[in-house]
């Protein structure tokens, strides 16, 4: 198996397309920590799924937002696991609003989980890839992060800040064998969209999307897995979207 002996550390990896993908990279061989901020029967079952694959697995609880608790995630998964080789940055949520709705408290927040959390997860698990000369790190943009969406200005901001995070950080640790890149997907059916009306939703899927049907988070988690795997791909953004961010009308 591909990542037999490695490590992953998934954020947000309780739940939709993180929890997918801890699946996917367990059943690659690599044992697994997955963070969320509550420890629910979504979480115990992700979990149940891992371990079922003949892997281990620690939930980590922790607010990524938080910078020293982005960093005890790393620090967590090294000491029950072993030195991050795999780590994926899933959890979020979206933001809703436009500028002036916008609470400066909201804005700050997005950066928190979506930007900053990614500043300290790398700072905290880049040095022992260092040593390793190995590593993979993949970011979850969006969509909302490659093309506007009217009313969402800090979600789509925080997204589109990844695909050029992921370059920067994709050339700095070149040298180091440590790849980085990062997805984009469209409208992936996971509790993200719980609260989209029917009707939002019905004309995505009948005016916007080429292939008109959402994704699947194992369709993200696929991707994800061939990303960590694949050792000449670096500092790339891959959109899944059905097609949603390649057309202009
Ligand atoms: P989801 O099903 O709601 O899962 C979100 C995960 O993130 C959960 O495990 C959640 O656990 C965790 N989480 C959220 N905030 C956190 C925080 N501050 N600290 C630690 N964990 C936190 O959503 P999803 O659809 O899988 O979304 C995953 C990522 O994909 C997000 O970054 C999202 O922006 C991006 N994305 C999603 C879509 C989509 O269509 N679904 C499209 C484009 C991009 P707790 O709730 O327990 O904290």
């Amino acid at each position: 198996m591909k990542l037999t002996q490695q490590i992953a550390l998934v954020t947000g990896g309780t739940k939709g397309i993180g929890a997918a993908t801890a699946i996917a990279l367990a059943a690659a061989g690599a044992d697994v920590a997955i963070v969320g901020r509550r420890l629910d029967a979504e979480a115990e079952e992700t979990r149940r799924r891992i371990e079922a694959l003949g892997r281990r697995c620690r939930v980590i609880r922790a607010d990524v937002g938080v910078a020293r608790e982005a960093t005890r995630c790393v620090e967590e998964t090294a000491r029950e696991l072993g030195p991050v080789d795999v780590l994926v940055h899933s959890a979020g949520g979206p933001v809703n609003g436009g500028l002036l709705e916008l609470t400066p408290e909201a804005w700050q927040a997005a950066f928190d989980v979506h930007v900053h959390a990614i500043f300290h997860l790398c700072r905290a698990a880049i040095p022992a890839m260092k040593q390793k000369k190995r590593g993979a790190i993949i970011l979850i943009s969006s969509s909302a992060g490659i093309r506007g969406i009217k009313t969402h200005v800090a979600y789509q901001t925080v997204k589109g800040a990844l695909p050029q995070l992921t370059r920067a950080l994709a050339y700095e640790f070149a040298n180091d064998n440590i790849r980085v890149n990062c997805v984009a997907p469209g409208v992936i059916r996971t509790a993200f969209h719980a609260t989209m009306p029917a009707s939002v939703k019905q004309n995505n899927l009948d005016h916007r999307i080429p292939l008109h049907r959402e994704g699947a988070s194992e369709q993200v988690a696929t991707l994800i897995l061939e990303l960590a795997t694949n050792e000449y791909i670096t500092g790339e953004t891959v959109s899944v979207d059905g097609g949603l961010t390649m057309r202009i009308c």
